[in-house]
């Protein structure tokens, strides 16, 4: 069971675990589908407005329990009408969360962990490291701040945010269940994209799971040589693994993999690089976005102009491979994953940043 400061996480808990919880309190099984109905459709943040719960039981839940505060802490507005969210957490730890407008309807991009181990060199949220997972109902708790504080509901949710999601597997199992249970957000996994650096066994072990969600992957090269260098993941897992590993995911569960790439200036941006792009996920049923790579102040590495992400895109397209360059959203809002978490904890001087 998942604990907030020594008190029960329940915003993370599925009805039947509320059942378990509270038959324990002497409490019939009607009770736990009025709590998780206060909790998932009504969301309230306090005991005192569960008004069909018996005072007695909310006092005792209010004394055991917790749910998960999530409190924003700042805001950024791009002139597309991007949001970007900086939101504490119950321990004072800070993630971001991104609602973008689509003409598909709205979309959120969600963090999975504070922090992130995986040490790509192009990304900010990885700079200060992994400071610790986040909890399923602090993931489910980004959408539900999001619809409550912009009275928006939320269509699609992309797990792109700071963090690596398959480092925090059973958390995100868990997100996933509640995410689209009937009596909560009711979200089909089919609107939900999940996106790993490729953490190989992670990979296999969702495939297993035959969720109907998309699974990004974070390519970023065509050869090792330059993979190890921008993401050290690829010195554990090589690419011939990984993309051995993401035609098992597409054998498993039919879903197409859509491989990221971030176009990055004199490092992966050739044209010579997208032919061999070309001819390693030629045989693929599979989509690639490409994206002009975001700078960060540390990270030395800039993006080339529209016109080479053009040719590059060009290259895909006329080979028979499906890719698009990512409408870019927010950028003038520190819009790269971590840049505002990463640039609110340098301006207090805050030894913990990423
Ligand atoms: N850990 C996961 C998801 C988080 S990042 C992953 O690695 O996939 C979401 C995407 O943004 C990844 O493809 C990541 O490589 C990319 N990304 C991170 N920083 C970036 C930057 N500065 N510019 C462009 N893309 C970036």
């Amino acid at each position: 069971m998942n604990t907030i400061n020594g008190k029960t996480d329940l915003l993370s808990m599925l009805p039947d675990e509320l059942e378990g919880l509270l038959a324990g309190m002497g409490q019939p099984r009607f009770r736990a589908q009025q709590l998780f109905s206060w909790l998932h459709e009504k969301r309230v943040d306090s005991f005192d407005k569960m008004s069909n719960l018996p005072g007695a039981l909310r006092e005792r839940l209010a004394a055991e329990c917790e749910i998960a505060p999530i409190i924003e802490r700042r805001r950024q507005q791009a002139r597309d009408g991007t949001i970007k969210f900086l939101f504490a957490l119950g321990d004072g730890n800070t993630i971001e969360s991104v609602l973008m407008h689509h003409d598909y309807g709205n979309s959120l991009c969600i963090s999975s962990q504070v922090g992130c181990r995986m040490g790509c060199r192009f990304c900010a949220s990885t700079i200060g490291g992994k400071v610790r997972d986040l909890l399923a109902s602090e993931m489910l708790g980004q959408i539900y701040a999001v619809e409550r504080l912009t009275g928006k509901r939320i269509d699609s949710v992309v797990m792109m945010g700071i963090g690596e999601p398959l480092d925090n597997f059973e958390q995100v199992e868990r997100f996933l269940a509640l995410v689209h249970h009937p009596k909560g957000l009711n979200l089909s996994h089919r609107h939900l994209s999940l996106s790993t650096c490729g953490l190989v066994p992670m990979i296999d072990r969702l495939a297993e799971k035959k969720y109907q969600l998309t699974l990004s992957v974070s390519l970023h090269a065509c050869d090792n040589e330059t993979r190890d260098r921008i993401m050290p993941v690829n010195h554990r897992y090589p690419i011939e693994e990984l993309l051995a590993a993401c035609k098992r995911y597409f054998a498993r569960t039919g879903r197409r993999i859509s491989y990221e790439y971030s176009l990055i200036a004199g490092v992966n941006d050739s044209p010579d690089q997208a032919r061999k792009l070309l001819a390693l996920l030629g045989d693929q049923n599979c989509h690639v976005n490409l994206i002009p790579v975001n700078p960060v102040a540390e990270t030395g590495f800039t993006r080339g102009s529209r016109r080479d992400a053009e040719v590059f895109r060009d290259i895909l397209n006329a080979g028979g491979l499906s890719a698009t360059i990512r409408r870019e959203l927010g950028t003038e809002i520190d819009a790269a994953c971590g840049q505002l978490r990463r640039n609110e904890a340098k301006k207090e001087g805050s030894p913990v940043c990423g």
